[in-house]
């Protein structure tokens, strides 16, 4: 049973609204479109196992991007599936070319078109998750529940390497078509019901109610000042930022087309880059609409959560603008 489903992570949606709202004349672009391609292929990667995770058993837990605090430090892990008999963390990894992990030095090197990159060693992430995990669940339970691991590398023509002497780490480390194959042999070992179905069910919504939102400030992340950000309604058809509201609508002075929601983008962008509050002259501002009366009405149509009065109201974002931003 999938518990918590697979959904574009917000750290990716962040990336994603600030390349669209960057000049690529600015020197920190180069540095979002690698690290907003690095985010794609995880998400990719991570989609692809899906595929696979349809296959378990009815009576396993499975949980995307659950994150949880332990000891007083936050852990995310890319998937968590529990069974009666024991508890397993994949880590995904979607990266092209060949990848070689580096036991002494806890590194990932990967080589591609003759380049060399190095990636935090995964195995290290993940095994400090094990942890966390497994002492949260000690917490919970009060008795110790095995959880293992994987590292599945979702590319299948992605070459895995390691030093010699270290091919063990293939057990953990695997490619996405070898998951059925190494999920038999763990559910082979681990035969002993240790938390039965009720429990697990009781387990599950604690992990959900346990799960926290990372908080993401993606401007200070890449030292961006607000006033870097393109502003202005951005064309849904040439994806100029050239839109101007013109009775009730907004008409593109680029290509001509017109629509009537191309706000909400807009919207939803200073949410997620900006601020999760704006006011009506920080709206104008963003929107680049000169009248209050206007921004007035395209806030209040979104029914937002509102807190002071006149000059000084303020409009909250919450999860329903996204909602409304990923229907269009
Ligand atoms: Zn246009």
């Amino acid at each position: 049973m999938i518990v918590k489903e697979l959904t574009v992570p917000l750290k990716l949606q962040a990336v994603q609204c600030l390349e669209k709202r960057m000049l690529s004349t600015h020197p920190q672009y180069p540095h979002i479109l690698n690290d907003l391609a690095k985010r794609r292929a995880g998400y990719y990667g991570e989609r692809t196992l899906c595929y696979y995770f349809r296959q378990l058993p009815s009576t396993s837990y499975l949980f995307h991007n659950l994150r949880l605090e332990q000891h007083d430090s936050t852990f995310e892990m890319d998937v968590l599936i529990l069974f009666p008999t024991f508890a397993l963390l994949i880590e995904t990894k979607n990266i092209v070319g060949e990848i070689h992990f580096d036991s002494q030095f806890g590194q990932l090197i990967r080589t591609w078109n003759d380049k060399k990159e190095a990636f935090p060693d995964p195995i290290a992430q993940v095994r400090r998750h094990q942890s966390l995990l497994g002492d949260w669940l000690l917490q919970q339970l009060g008795f110790t529940v095995p959880v293992e691991y994987l590292i599945v590398v979702s590319n299948s023509s992605t070459i895995i390497s390691t030093d010699p002497g270290k091919s063990y780490l293939f057990k953990q480390v695997i490619h996405a078509n070898k998951l059925p194959l190494r999920l038999r042999e763990l559910e082979t070992k681990y035969r002993n019901t240790i938390i039965d179905t009720a429990y697990l069910k009781k387990l599950s919504r604690k992990l959900m109610k346990e799960h926290t939102e990372d908080e993401y400030d993606v401007l200070k992340k890449y030292q961006i000042q607000e006033d870097e950000l393109i502003k202005g309604v951005r064309c849904p058809t040439c994806h100029f930022y050239n839109m101007q509201r013109r009775k009730g609508r907004w008409l593109c002075l680029n290509c001509g087309k017109s629509d009537r929601l191309a706000h909400l983008e807009a919207l939803h962008d200073y949410w997620l880059l900006v601020s999760p509050i704006i006011t009506n002259s920080k709206c104008r501002d963003f929107l680049q609409i000169d009248s209050p009366f206007v921004a007035s009405r395209l806030l209040k149509s979104l029914n937002l959560a509102e807190s002071g009065t006149l000059k000084g109201k303020r409009y909250h974002f919450s999860k329903k603008m996204m909602l409304i931003q990923e229907k269009r």
